[in-house]
C-alpha cells in the first residue's frame, strides 16, 4: 500500500531525528508548504530556525522538494540552511527525486522524506523507495482547491488503510482528527 508513511509525528519538531540518525538516516527531504511552514508565512520564524541548527549539527544534509516553484524557496533559504532543493517536483512522481538522489550519488537507505500528504508527498516517497514521516498539515484553512479534493480522496484511503494497518491507520487518523484513544 503505497499511502502508508513509515512513521507518523504531529509536527517535524515531533519527530525523533536521534533516533533516525542512529539507524542511518543521513538525507532529509522536506515538503515545505504545510510540513515546515505554513502558507501564510513566508520566512521562516525562531522554532524552525531552531530545528534547522539542530539538525545541521547532528550531521544530516537538508533538501527541500516542494511542488512550488522556486521562488518561495528562495526566501525560505536565506534564513533555513539547505544543501540543495528539488522546486516544482510534480510529487506524487518520484522521477525528479529520484534523478537527484541518483546525481548526487546518494544511498535511498540513508534517505527519508517528511510531508503532510499521503497523496502527494507520502506516495511519491514510497514510489522512491524511502522511509517516510506523515507529520499533521499546519494550516488546513490555507490549502488549495485542489489540496482539498485530495482531503477527500484521502478518507477513502484511510478507510483502506485501516484494513491493511490498523495501528498505523490509528496513528493517521489521531492526526487527522485529534482522537485520542481510550
Ligand atoms: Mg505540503
Amino acid at each position: 500500500m503505497s499511502y502508508i508513511p513509515t512513521y507518523v509525528f504531529k509536527t517535524v519538531y515531533d519527530i525523533d531525528f536521534n533516533k533516525l540518525y542512529d539507524e542511518g538516516k543521513r538525507i532529509i527531504l522536506f515538503d515545505i508548504d504545510n510540513t515546515l511552514l505554513s502558507y501564510k508565512e513566508l520566512t521562516p520564524h525562531t522554532r524552525l530556525i531552531e530545528l534547522n541548527k539542530k539538525l545541521l549539527d547532528m550531521g544530516f544534509k537538508i533538501y527541500l522538494v516542494s511542488n512550488n516553484n522556486g521562488q518561495r524557496i528562495e526566501m525560505i533559504k536565506e534564513k533555513f540552511l539547505i544543501s540543495g532543493f528539488i522546486a516544482k517536483a510534480k510529487k506524487p512522481n518520484p522521477n525528479k527525486m529520484k534523478q537527484f538522489l541518483e546525481k548526487n550519488g546518494f544511498d535511498l537507505n540513508t534517505a527519508i522524506g517528511v510531508g503532510d500528504q499521503i497523496l502527494t508527498d507520502i506516495l511519491a516517497f514510497n514510489r522512491l523507495k524511502i522511509d517516510s514521516v506523515l507529520v499533521k498539515s499546519i494550516d488546513r484553512s490555507t490549502e488549495h482547491w485542489y489540496t482539498k479534493v485530495n482531503r477527500m480522496r484521502e478518507a477513502r484511503i484511510l478507510r483502506k488503510i485501516a484494513k491493511i494497518d490498523l495501528e498505523k491507520y490509528k496513528e493517521m487518523i489521531n492526526l487527522y482528527h485529534e482522537v485520542k484513544d481510550e
